[in-house]
């Protein structure tokens, strides 16, 4: 139950975090999100991050990866390159992990990306073998978005025991990463490396827990941390317009579909 330790967003929270474009904006102020997501194996978690990402009200996207091909044929507004990110252009956040594998290209493309001044979410294989000291020394804020035997595997226990003591495994991790931790799950929980109350995300649905899901969630937050959010904001909006689009969502729904459901989520908060 929500108490001094766990607090959850309102409604009329996220509306207020929520981006608005003005007069005065242009795509580049809007934001603009870099993807380093998906491989020749897993293509689909790319288009599925970017999806999140322009769905997530982002002016642009640039994709980096070898999936450029499968990326533009569902995404033409996607802006695409092959080279390593840091090469993709300015961005005002990035994204990588989902998909990446873990070949020695991918650990190269998340070492590129750990090195760029903006924020960063890393999700999936991203995380695999993250070196705390290395994020902890990032110039920027840093988000982690495990599930919770992602979570085990960087708090080196198991999977039933993160499950057993969430709130301190997302504490754990915002506290040894010095990032903002999600802790993905039936309640999704955000954790600030500063301290303060836990947020609980009140929104959602079991049928969340499809393949892809988590792909759509990193480039939606990867979004509000370009459009300017503070991580743990970004963070807690994301998790919260993910659940409700979960719920919105066609049954069963899958990942692109949560992907589409996102626009109805923005008029009902907006
Ligand atoms: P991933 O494990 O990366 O594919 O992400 C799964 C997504 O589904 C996350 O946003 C989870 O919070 C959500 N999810 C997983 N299981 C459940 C559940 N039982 N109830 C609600 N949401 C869930
Ligand atoms: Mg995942």
């Amino acid at each position: 139950p929500p108490g001094p330790d766990l607090t959850a967003l309102e409604p009329a929270d996220v509306a207020a975090l929520l981006p608005r474009p003005g007069a005065e904006s242009d795509k580049y102020r809007r934001g603009v999100v870099g993807i380093a997501a998906g491989s020749a194996r897993y293509p689909g978690a790319a288009v599925l991050a970017v999806g999140g990402a322009l769905r997530g009200g982002a002016g642009a996207v640039r994709y980096a990866g070898p999936a450029d091909a499968a990326v533009i044929a569902r995404y033409p507004e996607a802006l695409v390159s092959t080279g390593l990110p840091h090469r993709a252009g300015r961005v005002q956040s990035w994204v990588v992990g989902p998909g990446v594998g873990d070949d020695r290209e991918a650990r190269e493309r998340v070492a590129d990306v750990l090195d760029a001044d903006v924020p960063v979410l890393i999700d999936a294989d991203g995380l695999r073998g993250l070196d705390p000291a290395r994020v902890r020394a990032r110039s920027a804020p840093t988000v982690l978005t495990p599930h919770a035997g992602e979570a085990a595997a960087l708090l080196g226990t198991s999977r039933p025991e993160v499950e057993a003591g969430r709130l301190a495994a997302v504490r754990a991790l915002a506290d040894r990463f010095g990032a903002v931790a999600l802790l993905k799950g039936s309640t999704t929980l955000v954790a600030d490396p500063a301290g303060g109350a836990v947020r609980a995300n009140p929104t959602g649905t079991a049928w969340l827990a499809t393949a892809g899901s988590g792909d759509v969630l990193s480039g939606l937050i990867g979004a509000l941390l370009a459009a300017g959010l503070t991580p743990l904001d970004a963070a807690s909006a994301g998790a919260y317009l993910h659940g409700l689009a979960g719920t919105h969502a066609p049954v069963p729904p899958m990942a692109s579909t949560i992907t589409e459901a996102l626009p109805a989520v923005w008029h009902e908060l907006l």
